[in-house]
């Protein structure tokens, strides 16, 4: 499932993290909308140290920050070798981590 996100209704503002309020304007006038799940890489970086035992196994892992036309940025594991401008599509997967995938063309 790709990330939801608020939109607020006084201002038009966009924003990943859920808030009772708009960090924009103060306003309550929150929509829930569905991301589409395509975006763009803004970053990427290998890690090579687990954060928690529970990551360790993981390791090398890519984190990424992907900028989504719907105007926010997430941050999501990548497939390795992710490099700015790559189109990738979002999507949860079993475990409950945002991954991105590898995709053609323009986010
Ligand atoms: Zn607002």
């Amino acid at each position: 499932m790709a990330p939801t996100y608020q939109t607020c209704g006084a201002c038009g503002a966009v924003q990943y993290f859920q808030r009772p309020f708009c960090a924009t304007c103060g306003a309550e006038d929150l929509a829930e909308a569905q991301a589409e799940g395509r975006g763009e890489i803004a970053a990427a970086t290998l890690l090579h140290r687990a954060p928690s035992r529970e990551m360790a196994d993981r390791v090398p892992y890519e984190i990424v920050l992907v900028d989504l036309p719907e105007g926010f940025r997430v941050m999501a594991h990548g497939p390795g070798g992710c490099v700015p401008g790559q189109a990738v599509i979002l999507s949860e997967d079993a475990d409950g981590l945002l991954r991105a995938t590898k995709t053609e063309g323009r986010a």
